[in-house]
């Protein structure tokens, strides 16, 4: 059986938590009273493999007693860094979230798989408030050597698994 550790990251009200409960529930919930950092777990089965996936959603609270974010990186085995397409902001803190996982220091501790890093413009569905181009995460991604995709937490159920899948897939296919 594999352990599978997963970290979604990003600036508070990008959508990470939405995204965590859209893959595991399958459902959409719009508002979280999640003041406390939650680590999810689940037993799936991916390519006929049978998994136990944990995945940290650190909630966006400031940081006293929880994981800092050199744990998570060194706890997790992928990422989703997550960013709101109508929010600037929220694009500039998953570039620094990018850069940080490149740092060499943490790359030398703990080899994070290049690809098993998806960068994720949520809130598509959003469109007409955009604040970040479609290429613009692209070209992030591109320059960073991870996965890219905008979707819709709210809006869109399937495209949520695939993305959650194609990181798990990447991190057991390495
Ligand atoms: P977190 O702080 O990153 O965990 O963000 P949440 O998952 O709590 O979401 C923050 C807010 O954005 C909530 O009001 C959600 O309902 C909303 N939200 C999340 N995903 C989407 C989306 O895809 N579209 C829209 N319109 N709102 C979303």
């Amino acid at each position: 059986m594999s352990e599978l550790k997963l970290a979604v990251l990003g600036s508070r009200g990008a959508g990470k938590s939405a995204l965590t409960v859209r893959f595991l529930t399958r459902r959409f919930i719009g508002e979280y009273a999640s003041n406390s950092e939650c680590i999810y777990t689940k037993h799936l089965c991916l390519d006929g493999r049978q998994m136990n996936l944990e995945i940290y959603d650190p909630c966006s609270q400031p940081r006293q007693g929880k994981l800092s974010l050199t744990d998570e990186l060194h706890w997790a085995d992928g990422f989703v860094i997550v960013y709101d397409i109508s929010d600037r902001a929220s694009f500039a803190f998953a570039k620094a979230l990018l850069y940080r996982l490149r740092d060499s220091h943490l790359a030398a501790c703990k080899r994070v798989v290049e690809s098993a890093v998806f960068l994720v413009g949520n809130k598509q569905d959003l469109c007409h408030m955009r604040e970040v181009g479609w290429d613009e995460g692209q070209k992030l991604a591109m320059d960073n050597k991870c996965q890219f995709c905008e979707l819709s937490a709210a809006e869109h159920c399937q495209e949520v698994v695939t993305m959650f899948t194609k990181v798990l897939r990447t991190i057991t296919t390495n």
